[in-house]
């Protein structure tokens, strides 16, 4: 699939649209999700354009690669939700296409926490 300059995910990167951001680097950002699921929600994306986790491996440097899992890590210390910071540990995970369930073309890990995230899959 193309890569489609107009997801709502590449106008945030643009700046175009507005987000809640918790925290960013060269090759990342993360933003609280407008719609949460559990009392803590924020997304982390790459910088790069990249539709989907496959199309991510198959095209980003190791640098971003690098970046985007140490920063699923890095915004947990950030918010407070890390066992290694007091926290209560927290659900990463990521959707990949239709029976994945990703609405947002862009690449996306989901960050949850601040409670019991419960069942892993419904
Ligand atoms: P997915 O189903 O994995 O593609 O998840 C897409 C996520 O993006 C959903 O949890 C939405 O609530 C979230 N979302 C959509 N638009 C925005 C936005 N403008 N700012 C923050 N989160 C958004």
């Amino acid at each position: 699939m193309a890569y489609d300059k107009n997801n709502i995910f590449a106008k945030i990167l643009r700046g175009e649209i507005p987000c809640k951001k918790v925290y960013e680097n060269q090759h990342v950002l993360a933003f609280h999700d407008v719609n949460p699921q559990k009392k803590i929600h924020v997304l982390i994306i790459p910088k790069g354009e990249y539709t989907n986790l496959d199309d991510f491996t198959e095209r980003a440097s190791e640098k971003e690669i690098v970046a985007l899992i140490k920063g699923i890590s890095d915004v947990a210390k950030k918010i407070g939700i890390s066992e290694k910071n007091s926290g209560n540990g927290y659900r990463s995970l990521v959707n990949i296409g239709e029976n994945g369930g990703q609405e947002v073309p862009h690449l996306h890990f989901h960050i949850f926490g601040g409670e019991k995230i419960g069942k892993m899959v419904s």
